[in-house]
């Protein structure tokens, strides 16, 4: 599980966030440093694993909703025809720096492949 992570602490409401969307599972809010026009971080709320290299068969259903949920922001955004891209940055290589498993939304500008 993520302990006392930045994003725990945006989820709790102790530092300010620019929140885009939120149920009972999931925070959504803007990145604060966006790589691209719309760049969204989808958190799930409670009971978080640290990376996805973390999760395990029990948490297949709330990790399912969180993709679905940012696919969902993606559309509320207007993006579903052009597209966008969600990633899951994971450990150093990966280019995690929240250990807070959390999906970014990308989106508004053409995305190149590979990534950096
Ligand atoms: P990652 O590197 O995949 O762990 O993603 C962490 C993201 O959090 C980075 O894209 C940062 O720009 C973003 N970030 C850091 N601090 C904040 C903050 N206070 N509010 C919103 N996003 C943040």
């Amino acid at each position: 599980m993520a302990t006392d992570t930045l994003f725990g602490r945006i989820i709790r409401g102790e530092i300010p966030s620019d929140k885009v969307f939120e149920d009972d599972d999931v925070l959504a809010f803007r990145d604060i440093h966006p790589a691209a026009p719309t760049h969204i971080l989808v958190n799930p709320k409670a009971r978080a694993n640290a990376t996805i290299d973390a999760a395990t068969p029990e948490d297949a259903a709330r990790h399912g909703k969180l993709l679905l949920t940012a696919a969902q922001i993606a559309r509320d955004h207007g993006f579903a025809q052009d597209g966008y891209r969600l990633v899951i940055n994971t450990h150093d290589d990966g280019g995690q720096t929240v250990y807070h498993l959390h999906v970014h939304l990308l989106a508004g500008r053409q995305l190149t492949w590979p990534p950096g």
